[in-house]
């Protein structure tokens, strides 16, 4: 049956409504690719994080949603999870405007989306308790049971699925949801609010409060009845939620930033290595956490990899996300790119070299989009900037490495932890260098390795829990202990 017509809905979702802010207040949402308003969206104040979070406690306290038989949710969960796969292409137009990202990329990440609904769905009725014979007159048995309200909040560069990630392992495990999307790229997580309804989520266990992370964010993060945080964003947010969860002892799950290394050993298959290495760097226009973007090349092909990365660097079609020829689309905004310059700028005052790219495009011209040239930078050390902070942007930096050892030290050396990318063809180099490689994500001869069955996220500074698989069910319960004396 063909699927009626998904828009953006209006307004925010609380306690199964949609309607405006009780101020009135809305916020332009833009076109990272031509700088025009997409669409006016709702901009939630404190009053309404209020009235979504108690909407939520109610609807988790009195619907039954926790204590149905876990079936029952998995098959509501599997229900948006078609609806989702139904209404792919109209989301992943959405998704590839609001963001500015490849319209081929969009579509395969709402598959995803389904994908990770339909995955929780099968999970919700196979989580476990534990049961204990401690003697013959006392047994005890574990209760994994739901937190209660989870305060969701996303970045806009994969918003739909990194909101999917934290919505539906919280659903599945019983909990109510408040989701705060980013005021950069609301659109589709509105449309997400949409489809839970029409699959049956009850009313108030699922709301979406778009906002400024200033206000609606901060006013989440503070709400004494939002019993747990799942982030992901920059670790300088990730650090406020700490702080604000300690206020009150909340629960966080934190997927944070990352400066990923990539460490192409002389033995590698050079041409999988480069298109590899390439899509770490310039994927979805490097503002991705995951982004590879400190490249260890040892010595004897340092400059071959420098010749040919450039080349490839040389070879992106920046545009308009839409258009067909396009390789590498916008930066999400104005802000971002002076940032991403700033960055390049002061890696060349500290004495780096910009080989490739460094500098914004189309700037004063008829184009009023966000486009950064892709770029390679070397003559890099440990101690610049360019080394040790995340830019968000296309922007690679290359240095030769002379043995494992120092391509290992290398790689740890940052405060982030988040993802590595090994290229050889050596079965014990790989596996010697992943176990000592400080991350929570290792990849062998291809980069976004990571599948939707395992673990992702951090390690020092990139985070804390653990996103995907059926570890993220862990994050979104608590055990409870029931010990029994036989009389
Ligand atoms: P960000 O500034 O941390 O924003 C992320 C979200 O937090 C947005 O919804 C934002 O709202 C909100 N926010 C901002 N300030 C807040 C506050 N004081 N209290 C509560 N919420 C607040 O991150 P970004 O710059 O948009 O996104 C890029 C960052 O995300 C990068 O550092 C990247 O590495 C990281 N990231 C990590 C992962 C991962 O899985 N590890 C995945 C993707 C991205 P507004 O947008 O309205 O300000
Ligand atoms: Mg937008």
């Amino acid at each position: 049956m063909m699927a009626v017509s998904l828009t953006v809905p209006q307004g925010m979702l609380i306690d199964g409504q949609w309607g405006p802010t009780r101020s009135g207040a809305t916020f332009e949402d833009l076109d990272p690719a031509t700088g025009e308003t997409l669409a006016v969206v709702a901009s939630a104040q404190a009053e309404d994080i209020d009235r979504a979070v108690q909407a939520a406690k109610r609807a988790f306290r009195q619907a039954p949603w926790a204590r149905i038989n876990p079936s029952e949710r998995g098959r509501v969960l599997f229900k948006i999870g078609q609806l989702i796969r139904d209404h792919a292409d109209e989301l992943a137009r959405v998704e590839a405007q609001d963001v500015g990202k490849l319209l081929v990329d969009a579509k395969n990440e709402i598959l995803l989306c389904a994908s990770l609904f339909e995955y929780y769905a099968g999970a919700a009725d196979k989580i476990l308790g534990e049961a204990l014979q401690s003697g013959p007159d006392k047994w005890a048995y574990v209760l994994r049971e739901p937190l209660g309200v989870v305060g969701a909040i996303v970045p806009w560069n994969y918003p739909l699925p990194l909101a999917s990630l934290k919505v539906a392992p919280a659903l599945a495990m019983g909990n109510a949801v408040v989701l705060k999307p980013a005021e950069e790229a609301p659109l589709t997580c509105l449309m997400l609010g949409q489809l839970a309804l029409e699959a049956g989520v009850p009313a108030g266990l699922f709301n979406v409060i778009p906002g400024f992370g200033s206000v609606a964010g901060e006013a989440l993060i503070h709400h004494r009845d939002v019993a747990m945080i799942a982030f992901t964003g920059s670790t300088e947010v990730g650090r406020k939620i700490m702080h604000a969860a300690a206020d009150r002892i909340a629960h966080v799950e934190l997927e944070l930033g990352g400066k990923s290394p990539q460490i192409i050993f002389p033995d590698a298959n050079l041409d999988a290595a480069l298109q590899g290495v390439a899509v770490g760097l310039f994927k979805n226009a490097g503002q991705d956490c995951c982004a590879g973007s400190r490249v260890f090349v040892h010595q004897a092909i340092f400059t071959e990899v420098v010749d040919r990365l450039s080349a490839i660097a040389r070879a992106q079609q920046v545009g308009n996300p839409l258009d067909p020829g396009t390789t590498m689309g916008p930066l999400i905004s104005q802000r971002q790119c002076q940032r991403v310059h700033h960055y390049v700028e002061t890696a060349v005052a500290q004495r780096a070299k910009v080989l490739e790219g460094g500098k914004p495009l189309f700037d004063g011209g008829e184009h009023h989009g966000n486009f950064y040239a892709p770029t390679v930078i070397t003559e890099v050390t440990p101690e610049m900037t360019i080394f040790q902070e995340e830019v968000f942007g296309p922007v690679g930096i290359l240095m030769p490495f002379h043995d494992e050892a120092e391509a290992i030290a290398l790689a740890n050396d940052t405060p982030y932890g988040l993802a590595a990318a090994l290229w050889t063809q050596d079965l014990s180099t790989a596996h010697r260098v992943a176990h000592q490689i400080e991350a929570g994500m290792v990849w062998i001869n291809e980069y976004y390795a990571h599948e939707m069955v395992l673990p992702f996220g951090g390690y020092k500074q990139s985070g804390v829990g653990k996103d995907y698989s059926m570890h993220a069910l862990e994050a979104y319960s608590q055990l409870k202990e029931v010990a029994v004396r036989l009389l």
